[in-house]
């Protein structure tokens, strides 16, 4: 009791829980892509981001933002960022948890699926930190493209020891990487690059090149590393540009700002410049594109397990929210309306899950064709709809809190802060006209079409709605004319392959509700529209984060 009134029908915040042990669509996802995954891990990981104390480091981390210090007070160039130590405690975690290198190192069963729930976990704590986990993560598959280099950073790119210090590579525990392509006038169409790449010399790490130029977006600079794009003589070529040289020196990457972002707060981007500074060469001349895709492919799956975390969040804390607050006599959960928000939401949850997860194994069984085309496929499907999903969900989810849903409060208001980030993972690493259009792209590679039928197969003859779709798809793909139809095709691909998905690991209330909304028509075009049958109870009850 205050002075003025008593506090109460406002709810205690969704804190000390088990992320892991109270997500079932995730562990279902699990069961069904690696069913002899061991998940103490997860578990463990699952109570660690749960717990109050991370709570805090991720507040801290968002609102004591990155800064930029270009000199020292002598007016030496310095380029440093400055983080607060919450950001470090953060980095720390992701790190010790193997989240940005251990599935290269191929000492776990369905290294990328494990690797891939304890990213969506991570980022249901906090996902700006994870940007430079992910290109860590990423990085591997394009970084073999010159042995030297693999052969010196790979160990440390998969170490679990985080240290933050710029130091030589023979110095350092562990490492980090980013990557560089987009400049100002062209990010989609890198081919319009103008940084330059002049052949140097040869050394252990290859031909050497001086590179000169800019990147308007570059993000986590204080990475020890980059694979960047640059214009050789053959053409546009990937280089690997270390922010310390092997003589010690420091390299010519010069940050000029950093971005002042809607949401990604705790993560520093950053516009910078090169003045010859010394870059390896990636692959061969004239291929760069193709190199760094392989490492924007796995990106580009990270984007769909980011949002597919966040939805996580948001829902729960939408849930948490609406059962202990009491509005017209009940708490908000029971109103008929409400259910109708919180299991419309669920399913959208789930299906993100299933589809990001399902993605994830492809990555781990890349010795069979089928995956391959399945990772082919699905990577820009799954990026194009779950991300586009995201700040819809995000706006519904934060409404279910009323005005507390709007306040940020200091960074107190979780809400808010997923609401700033949610537009981000549509539009970094390919935005949604680039993912579908690369859709269409895989579609023409190897028997595309054949492996989409063969994925959906196992959910046949269940849900009317998915057979029709099923059916349709062949022809719809085969009739393709324009690519303005890219976006309804990488539309309905995802929503087949999340119900096909749903069909076999959910529930019957989840898989029903599922395909009779997104693929029955029995819907509208809010959240919260779905038709009077749906078994709500049972939807909310599944996704309850306690
Ligand atoms: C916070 C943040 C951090 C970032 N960090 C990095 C980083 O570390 N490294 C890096 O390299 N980049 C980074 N980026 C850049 C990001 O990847 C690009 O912004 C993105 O790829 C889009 O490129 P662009 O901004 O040049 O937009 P444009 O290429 O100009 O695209 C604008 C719009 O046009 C659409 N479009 C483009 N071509 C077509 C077409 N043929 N048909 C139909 N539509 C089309 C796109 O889908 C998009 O919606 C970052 C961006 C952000 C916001």
């Amino acid at each position: 009791m205050n002075s003025t009134h008593e506090v109460f029908n406002q709810p205690t915040p969704l804190v000390d829980y088990n992320l892991f042990d109270t997500h079932r669509p995730l562990r279902d996802a699990l069961k069904f892509n690696a069913p002899a995954l061991q998940t103490t891990q997860l578990h463990e990981l699952g109570a660690t981001l749960g717990s109050a104390a991370m709570q805090t480091h991720a507040r801290l981390a968002n609102t004591h933002t990155p800064q930029l210090h270009t000199h020292d007070r002598f007016g030496r160039r310095i380029d440093e960022v400055e983080f607060h130590p919450s950001y470090h405690a953060l980095m720390q975690t992701a790190v010790g948890a193997g989240l940005h290198g251990t599935p290269w190192t191929g000492l776990s069963a369905s290294p990328h699926v494990l690797r891939a729930a304890g990213f969506m976990l991570f980022t249901e704590l906090e996902p700006s930190i994870l940007c430079p986990i992910s290109m860590t993560y990423a990085v591997t598959p394009a970084l073999r493209g010159n042995a030297g280099v693999h052969a010196d950073w790979g160990p440390k790119l998969a170490s679990l020891w985080y240290d933050p210090a710029l130091k030589p590579l023979h110095d350092k525990p562990g490492v980090t990487m980013g990557m560089g392509m987009t400049e100002k006038q062209g990010g989609s169409d890198v081919r319009a690059n103008t940084t330059q790449a002049v052949r140097e010399g040869s050394d252990a790490w290859g031909e050497r090149y001086a590179v000169t130029g800019h990147k308007w977006f570059f993000s986590a600079p204080m990475c020890d590393a980059f694979l960047i794009l640059a214009q050789a003589p053959a053409g546009l070529s990937c280089f690997f540009l270390p922010r310390v040289r092997p003589d010690g020196s420091r390299n010519a990457i010069h940050i000029q700002r950093l971005k002042d972002k809607l949401g990604n707060k705790a993560n520093a981007s950053s516009e910078v410049e090169f003045q010859r500074a010394s870059a390896w060469l990636v692959g061969e001349e004239g291929r760069g594109i193709p190199q760094i895709l392989e490492m924007g492919t796995m990106t580009r799956l990270d984007c769909s397990l980011g949002t597919s975390g966040l939805m996580r969040q948001a829902l729960g804390i939408a849930l948490n929210h609406t059962a202990q607050r009491h509005a017209f006599g009940k708490p908000l959960v029971e109103q008929p309306l409400m259910k109708n928000v919180l299991a419309d939401l669920a399913l959208e949850s789930e299906a993100a899950t299933a589809l990001a997860i399902r993605l994830a194994r492809a990555f781990d069984q890349q010795g069979a064709e089928h995956e391959r085309l399945m990772a082919r496929l699905l990577t820009p499907v799954a990026k194009f709809w779950i991300c586009k999903r995201g700040s819809h969900f995000a706006q519904e989810a934060m409404e279910c809190l009323g005005g507390n849903g709007y306040v940020e409060e200091g960074g107190e208001g979780v809400m808010a802060r997923i609401y700033r980030e949610m537009p981000l993972n549509s539009i970094w690493e390919g935005a949604g006209n680039i993912m579908a259009l690369d859709l269409l792209r895989g579609l023409r590679k190897g028997d595309a079409v054949a492996a989409l039928v063969h994925e959906l197969a196992p959910a046949r003859g269940q849900q009317a709605a998915l057979d029709r779709l099923a059916d349709a798809l062949p022809a719809r793909i085969e009739a393709m004319a324009s690519e303005a139809e890219a976006r309804r095709l990488a539309q309905d691909v995802a929503l087949a392959v999340q119900a096909a998905l749903l069909v076999q690991t959910a529930p019957a209330a989840v898989a029903d509700a599922f395909c009779a909304s997104r693929l029955g028509g029995d819907w509208g075009q809010a959240f919260g529209t779905l038709g009077a049958g749906t078994d709500f109870d049972s939807i909310i009850q599944r996704a309850q984060p306690r």
